[in-house]
């Protein structure tokens, strides 16, 4: 039986990533960031790896492309507060250069245990690096973004990361497109949902004639 999650069992995770030296990247933090959002979001997004705001801030997307996501989120009747939003690697890679192998790795386990924790309806993946760590043998994002793909039991989503977005005007339409395309996901998810709860109708599976003629005896 699936037990829900918690909050503390979420605040537990970010506690220990708060914690962690398991890579290089600790030693030029100010801090992590772990993860925003409630336990309960069915719709989750998983960025590259904090920026310079980020990492004075400990919460992720707080910039200029988290603007772009909030808007994102808003244009299909979201708040920020509907979805958990993390990245592949919890620590600012010094410049905001791209985070190594080995440190994606070593904080691989973290977004693992994240995305158990919360089982989302839908998983944004927000550009190409979020896309190597989640769907390794997949195409790229050109090809891939607004698609909904299922994998082990989960439905990803590849986006453009809203960086990319934020100069070019056509990223940026394609990228308010394709969330049209995530509330329909969520949607099918609510509607999924909805029919495994509901109680079966009395008169969903009527008697056949044969059947009522075992009671006319
Ligand atoms: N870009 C990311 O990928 N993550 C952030 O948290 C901020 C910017």
């Amino acid at each position: 039986m699936q037990v829900a999650a918690t909050t503390e069992q979420l605040l537990a995770i970010h506690g220990r990533i708060r914690a962690c030296v398991a890579c290089r990247l600790h030693r030029t933090r100010t801090q992590a960031v772990p993860g925003y959002g409630p336990v309960e979001a069915r719709i989750m997004a998983v960025g590259e790896a904090p920026g310079e705001k980020e990492d004075q801030q400990g919460r992720p997307f707080v910039g200029a492309a988290g603007k772009l996501l909030t808007e994102l989120v808003e244009s299909i009747g979201l708040t920020r507060r509907d979805i958990y939003i993390t990245n592949t690697v919890k620590c600012r890679p010094p410049g905001n250069r791209d985070p190594e192998l080995d440190e994606v790795a070593a904080c691989s386990h973290f977004l693992d245990e994240q995305i158990a924790l919360l089982r989302p309806d839908v998983i944004l993946i927000l550009g190409r690096l979020a896309l190597n760590r989640l769907l390794p043998q997949s195409a790229g994002i050109s090809r891939l973004h607004g698609q909904r793909l299922e994998h082990d039991d989960r439905v990803y989503v590849p986006l453009y990361h809203p960086a990319a977005a934020l100069y070019n005007g056509s990223l940026r339409e394609t990228l308010f497109a394709d969330m049209l395309r995530v509330r329909t996901y969520l949607d099918e998810a609510e509607a999924g949902r909805a029919a495994q709860s509901a109680p079966p109708e009395a008169d969903a599976d009527p008697l056949t004639a044969d059947q009522l003629s075992l009671f006319a005896q």
